[in-house]
């Protein structure tokens, strides 16, 4: 299989950040699992996947086109080279942003051969002339190019390769509808529990050869917000501290010590999951608060709220979105050490 890389997303380096830093790319491309076995976690997804990839392959022909969506760091990049790999085929690798013009799309496209994939990551950014190269490819594998302009105007079809596009996206919502209808197959990716991320800091730590016990393995994936590029990113900063101040091994404690200088708490918040849900409750009582204001008032972007934020909140049950807005839990008071009107203090 080869893999080749149209372009490099490049993110801010905060340590909870699920998006990828350039210090990541280095180290996830040693740690990205090659195959289905390897891919831990997304039972349900890995079933699925594994049926049409066999029927795929029994008949010769391409996979159905794919969505993955879900929150930055869970995996999408990663399965979708597992299936590449699964497949035995090419994968080109390019992004939403990174195609500027309908005529770079067509180019890629033409390129690919047969039973190949394109995969285009944050695929709801494609622009609208992009996109309407990808309805008639992905449908009827041609490329629709249009000549001239008003009545000299005249199509021509080029034919293309079979393909299978593995798109992926962040917000399944902000795709056009004629894209996603194109999809055959949707697939949705869950933050990950803590058993399975405690497999993953395993697996990483036996690459990257760091000593590593199970109480070490199990308070870094507490405090990974359910993502293994987190999860990862963890292990290598709990590393050095434990190389420094205990004899290398990362044990629970040596984890936690490193944790707590990195300010990251028991449950992986940081300050930004802490302004948010304190803003909820001192200054909007509790809520609902709408998703903008709440933004404005903490200083972040809205869609990193609602990407990047919110997923993890309202898993851990901290945070309920309701048509009237974003509201605060009981458990959320108690995390912050505060007290919900009407109620007594639990402990
Ligand atoms: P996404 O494309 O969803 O942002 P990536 O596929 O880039 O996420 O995954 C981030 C990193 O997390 C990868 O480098 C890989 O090492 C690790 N990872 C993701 N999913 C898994 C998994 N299921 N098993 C093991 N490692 C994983």
């Amino acid at each position: 299989m080869a893999i080749s890389f149209e372009s490099d997303m490049e993110y801010g380096g905060r340590v909870l950040m699920p998006q990828e830093s350039q210090e990541d790319t280095y180290v996830e491309n040693k740690l990205r699992p090659r195959s289905l076995n390897e891919y831990l976690g997304q039972e349900k997804i890995k079933e699925n996947l594994s049926v049409f990839i066999d029927a795929a392959r029994l008949r010769s022909e391409p996979l159905d086109h794919v969505l993955l969506y879900g929150p930055p760091g869970l995996g999408k990049t990663t399965l979708a080279g597992v299936i590449a790999n699964e497949m035995g085929v090419n994968i080109r690798v390019t992004s939403g942003p990174a195609i500027e013009k309908a005529g770079d799309l067509a180019t890629l496209l033409s390129k690919l051969e047969e039973n190949d994939i394109l995969f285009i990551d944050e695929i709801h950014r494609l622009n609208r002339s992009v996109e309407e190269i990808l309805y008639p490819a992905m449908e009827d594998y041609v490329l629709d190019i249009i000549t001239g302009k008003g009545m000299g105007a005249s199509s021509i079809r080029i034919p293309l390769q079979h393909f299978t596009l593995i798109g992926a996206t962040t917000r399944a919502g902000q795709l056009t509808s004629p894209l996603r209808d194109r999809f055959g197959v949707m697939l949705r990716l869950e933050l990950y529990t803590d058993t399975e991320l405690m497999q993953i800091i395993k697996r990483s730590a036996a690459i990257l050869a760091i000593p590593i016990d199970d109480g070490g393995a199990l308070e870094i994936a507490r405090r990974s917000r359910g993502t293994p590029r987190i999860a990862n990113r963890l292990l290598r900063r709990v590393r050095d501290f434990a190389q420094v101040r205990a004899a290398g091994i990362i044990t629970k404690a040596a984890a936690d010590d490193a944790l707590k200088a990195l300010e990251i708490d028991a449950l992986g918040l940081d300050s930004v999951d802490r302004r948010m849900l304190s803003s909820i409750i001192t200054g909007f009582g509790g809520g609902p608060v709408g998703l903008e204001t709440l933004a404005a008032m903490i200083g972040e972007e809205a869609v990193t709220l609602e990407d990047v934020y919110e997923p993890y909140l309202m898993q851990i049950g901290f945070l309920n979105r309701t048509p009237r807005g974003r509201c605060a839990t009981a458990a959320a008071y108690k995390h912050l050490g505060l007290t919900m009107p009407g109620q007594q203090t639990l402990d």
